[in-house]
């Protein structure tokens, strides 16, 4: 069964260490957990990204449900069977890809900003490509145009085929760019759709987190942190924007959690670059989610403990040295530059899969160091 235990609290900030337990295992937070978008962290099998030091993985309703659909995953066993991934699993609630198709793909823009945005989507406004009503999202297949909806009981139903340890209820995740007005109505529904996600969950084995929306807006974050926190879910997540450095990430997830119950486990969703580590901890996060080890590794980007090296570029093809000479991980044992500088160079497969499978050992890496700060009253 699903439990948390927290094994120590930190005297300088919101930190905390501890043991989230599922059916399929134990991880220690704070963690970092990979992105399996399709049932797979992309280039890598489920054996190399668990000797990578992974021990949770989040996969993607959205797209297991587009792609293969739900059904074949159950009947292969769920995704721990399909992937054969005999460790704690998350599915998200596929709001942020379905929302993503709306105002994300209007305004080009994710919800990682850069600068203060005009906020140009006011209340009322509805995306082009899709629909949003009280009971879910309207809106087409990108594979085949066929009209589509998702809306927290379908969501529910396709997350429990799924059959993750942790599930997420449905959310709408709002764009960067809405107003105040639009965000306290969309934060309205949302919190209806939560309700509904609680009232029609079937399967006891599987934790459901809440999620607490609000983006910039301090009070929103309370509020709704307020109303998501007094549910019966077994933990929560925080979504949605955080602000413009990484500061206000602190601050925001500070804020959120000095009023979520302290007993159960925080997931901050989609965010998690190895300089946010720290903050994320001192703000209080458990767990967190982010593309970035594998988005960056197949464009040559390594992360090491000296910054982040762009093994493609030319003057990697003569240095003998591994990736990182700080980093444990097989790949730095046994490969130098020069060689994985040649892969990525002649688009050769494995150089992603060598760049992958160091930058997730990288991540996990971190995430211990930390866990051992915390332990050692340094954080
Ligand atoms: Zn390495």
């Amino acid at each position: 069964m699903f439990s948390f235990k927290i094994l120590k609290r930190s005297k300088l900030s919101r930190a905390r260490l501890g043991v989230i337990s599922t059916p399929h295992g134990e991880i220690e937070t704070p963690a970092f957990i990979p992105v399996a978008t399709r049932a797979t962290v992309r280039t890598l099998e489920s054996r190399e990204v668990r000797d990578a030091g992974s021990r949770m993985l989040i996969c993607n309703t959205y797209h297991l449900h587009m792609m293969p659909g739900e059904q074949i995953v159950q009947k292969a066993g769920g995704i721990h069977g399909f992937m054969q991934w005999d460790a704690p699993l998350m599915t998200d609630s596929g709001g942020f890809q379905v929302f993503s198709l709306g105002f994300g793909s209007d305004h080009g823009m994710g919800k990682i900003l850069k600068e203060e945005p005009e906020r140009t989507i006011v209340q009322g406004t509805q995306p082009s490509s899709v629909k949003i009503t009280d009971d879910g999202v309207h809106f087409r297949s990108p594979v085949d145009g066929s009209p589509l909806f998702l809306g927290p009981k379908e969501s529910v139903r396709i997350q429990e085929k799924l059959g993750a340890d942790i599930i997420f209820a449905f959310d709408e995740c709002p764009s960067p760019l809405a107003d105040e007005a639009y965000m306290r109505t969309s934060l309205e529904r949302t919190h209806r759709w939560e309700t509904t996600c609680l009232n029609v969950r079937k399967r006891s084995d599987q934790a459901m987190y809440g999620i607490v929306q609000g983006g910039t807006f301090p009070h929103l974050r309370i509020e709704s942190a307020n109303i998501i926190g007094a549910l019966p879910f077994e933990g929560f997540g925080v979504g949605g924007e955080f602000g413009y450095d990484k500061r206000s990430l602190r601050r925001m997830l500070g804020i959120v959690n000095d009023v979520l119950p302290e007993s159960k486990p925080r997931h901050v969703l989609g965010v998690g670059h190895p300089e946010d580590f720290s903050y994320i901890a001192e703000g209080g996060g458990d767990t967190f989610d982010c593309i970035a080890p594998t988005h960056y590794a197949r464009r040559g980007v390594v992360f090491t403990s000296t910054g982040r090296l762009e093994i493609k570029k030319r003057r990697y093809l003569t240095d003998q040295k591994p990736l990182d000479h700080a980093c444990a991980c097989d790949v730095c044992k046994t490969y130098s530059r020069s060689y994985i500088c040649h892969l990525m160079r002649a688009h050769e497969l494995t150089g992603m899969k060598l760049t992958s499978y160091h930058n997730i050992h990288f991540f996990n890496a971190r995430a211990a160091l930390i866990r051992h700060r915390i332990a050692n009253d340094e954080l």
